[in-house]
């Protein structure tokens, strides 16, 4: 294990996405930056793997449209289960209130899809480091 992975301990980012590619992509270009993710694919799957991992998760990528519980449910979900740390909605609507409704929903900022290395990684900056000085 090198350096920055065991700096991050048990902590991971948990992708949300019901998108084979994008979840693929995404997925990779976390783990290729040494950030340990578990991507599920819906809203369900999420909540699950909050339950039993509660600790570990310091950052949420949230698609929106998703079946069986979708990403806002899911986030409402999430911070009614207590956490409180950083939900990043993923969107590919930039001219729809998604964004809107994603932060009533709970969720603290946004990133369009398809999603970019640049910005994918100003997110993990913005959010991830930032939790991790608390
Ligand atoms: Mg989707």
């Amino acid at each position: 294990m090198d350096k920055e992975k065991s700096e991050l301990g048990n902590g991971r980012i948990l992708l949300v996405e019901d998108d084979f590619i994008n979840g693929r992509i995404i997925s990779r270009l976390l783990e290729m930056d040494k950030i340990p993710t578990d991507w599920v694919k819906n809203g369900k799957e999420a909540l699950d793997f909050y339950e039993k991992n509660k600790e570990s998760v310091l950052m949420v990528f949230m698609d929106l449209q998703m079946p069986i519980i979708d990403g806002y449910q899911a986030t409402v979900e999430l911070r009614k289960n207590g956490f409180d740390r950083p939900i990043i909605a993923m969107t590919a609507n930039a001219f729809s209130d998604d964004q809107v409704k994603s932060a009533e929903a709970g969720m603290d900022d946004f990133i369009l899809k398809p999603v970019s290395k640049i910005e994918l990684f100003m997110m993990v900056e913005k959010w991830l480091n930032k939790e991790r000085r608390k």
